[in-house]
């Protein structure tokens, strides 16, 4: 019998403990987001998706040499007189799909601002292999574009969510 009551005191007593816990936190400040709606902005050093800008970049290719992957590949622009190469970019590619986000193309690269630079973007949605390959050429988006075989032309990335519209740059 007694031990009848002291069953029912110690289960009472929980309830009570975990009801006070829920009480406690029910009028404090949410710690949580609806995701997908609403994105935690990560701090700055934080490295996503990775950025390039081909406006800034001087076609030094340090950015390939320091990758350890080998994911970084591009062509810098021939003078059409001289037919001496420019310091532009013709083209630029990147393989996400083997980058280890090491960060050390952002830390190789001269130029200020960085032309390659982790963004803070932490969604990666890919569809296919050749999604994974981000292409730039001058003029387009700093998230670059992938390139459509069927199409055989570039599109832009579906599955980009950007996390905020400036992006962290260094
Ligand atoms: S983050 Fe590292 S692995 Fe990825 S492209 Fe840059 S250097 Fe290569
Ligand atoms: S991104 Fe930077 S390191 Fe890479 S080629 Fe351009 S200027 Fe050079």
């Amino acid at each position: 019998m007694i031990a009848y009551f002291r069953l029912v005191f110690r289960s009472t007593w929980a309830f009570v403990e975990g009801l006070w816990i829920t009480l406690r936190y029910l009028f404090k400040p949410s710690v949580t987001v609806q995701y997908p709606t609403e994105k935690l902005v990560p701090y700055d050093a934080f490295r996503g998706a990775l950025l390039f800008d081909p406006a800034t970049c001087i076609a030094c290719s340090l950015c390939a040499k320091a990758c350890p992957s080998a994911c970084i590949a591009l062509e810098s622009q021939v003078h059409p007189e001289t037919k001496k190469r420019v310091p532009k970019v013709e083209w630029y590619t990147l393989d996400l799909g083997k980058c280890n986000f090491c960060g050390l193309c952002q830390e190789a690269c001269p130029t200020k601002p960085k032309s390659v630079w982790h963004g803070l973007d932490y969604e990666f949605a890919f569809s296919n292999r050749d999604e994974m390959v981000r292409c730039w050429k001058p003029g387009f988006p700093l998230a670059g574009r992938v390139w459509d075989p069927k199409k055989k032309a570039f599109r832009d990335l579906e599955s980009h969510i950007p996390v905020r519209d400036v992006e962290a740059r260094r």
